[in-house]
């Protein structure tokens, strides 16, 4: 059984106790509460040393940091605004409370920026690795959470920014991509969206899944949303530039569907935004790449998967 299989076990095992206040429950970046006509959003992502970090990579104040932005990624990914955490974090008996302190240097400096105070958590020493586990609580100002599910066919997909390669350097100074949602969902016909965290092929099979529908993805639009950093990385490993573009995690982009609007319909986009097209929705269950020449070959999704 895989991460994703495990959490569709968990999401039939949890369906019972749902209460009409949750308006999206497990599957999505962040999970929609609704509060006397608010919609809050509720989240949490774990960071474990080994796992997802080593501080050989990284220093404490860059893992701090990055603890918090992928939460804050999940929030751009609902066209959120972050409005408070909760960080816990459990170290083994003999590392130096001062790599906690630098951890939480990182994570109060990103907390100040995006507006989104620490206002509790929890503290624990005997793990065997150094995890630490954040909460978001956010919410949907004046436009409604962007779910995953909402895609349909003939909606162009586009992604905010070149992929792959993030291992180099990206994946711990990445910025949350919070107003550029906020902007994209009031101004915008966005039907779905989710933040780049596992790889666009995995990325896009929940958009998918979660909408019911298939995608096409066109290799020569592919070729331009090729990040410098995939280029080079594949000069070192087996892999092609496209394939790391495809199946990297961690460049925290926001993959986004749009309702009738292909690329020569953009309107003007403010500073700050980009937004690439990879290709368009269809009613089919599979997602294909198709080639210049009409040919077409399945994507399978590749990217990382905890549990397999
Ligand atoms: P992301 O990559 O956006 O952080 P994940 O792949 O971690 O998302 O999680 C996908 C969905 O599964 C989310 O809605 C998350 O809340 C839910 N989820 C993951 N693990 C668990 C768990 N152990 N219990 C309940 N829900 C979970
Ligand atoms: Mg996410």
């Amino acid at each position: 059984m895989n991460e994703f299989e495990f959490i569709d076990w968990v999401r039939k095992l949890s369906k019972d106790a749902e209460a009409s206040c949750v308006k999206t429950g497990i599957g999505d970046d962040l999970a929609v509460i609704d509060v006397a006509g608010q919609k809050l959003l509720l989240g949490s992502d774990m960071l474990i040393e080994a796992t997802h970090f080593t501080f050989a990579a990284a220093t404490p104040e860059q893992v701090g940091r990055k603890a918090l932005a992928v939460c804050l990624s999940d929030c751009a990914a609902m066209a959120g605004k972050p409005l408070a955490a909760l960080v816990s974090i459990s170290k083994p008996a003999a590392t130096d409370t001062q790599i906690v302190k630098q951890i939480f240097s990182g994570i109060s400096k990103l907390a100040k920026k995006y507006s989104c105070p620490i206002v509790g958590g929890d503290t624990c020493s005997g793990t065997e690795k150094l995890t630490i586990d954040i909460s978001l609580l956010g919410i949907c100002e004046n436009t409604e959470p962007v779910l995953r599910s909402g895609a349909k066919p003939d909606d162009t997909i586009y992604v905010t920014g070149r992929l792959g390669g993030s291992i180099l350097g990206k994946h711990l100074h990445f910025e949350p991509k919070i107003q550029q949602a906020r902007w994209m969902a009031k101004n915008l016909p966005l039907t779905a969206m989710i933040d780049i965290s596992d790889g666009l092929s995995s990325d896009l099979n929940h958009i998918c899944e979660e909408s019911k529908c298939g995608a096409e993805l066109r290799s020569d639009w592919l070729d331009s949303v090729i990040a410098p950093e995939a280029e080079k990385i594949a000069k070192q490993d087996s892999y092609s530039p496209i394939e790391h573009a495809l199946n990297d995690g961690e460049d925290f982009e926001l993959l986004v569907t749009i309702s009738s609007l292909p690329p020569e319909q953009l309107p003007e986009l403010p500073q700050g935004i980009t937004l690439l097209p990879v290709g368009k929705i269809t009613s089919e269950a599979d997602i294909k790449i198709i080639y210049p020449n009409g040919t077409g070959e399945n994507l399978p999704p590749k990217g990382y998967n905890h549990f397999s």
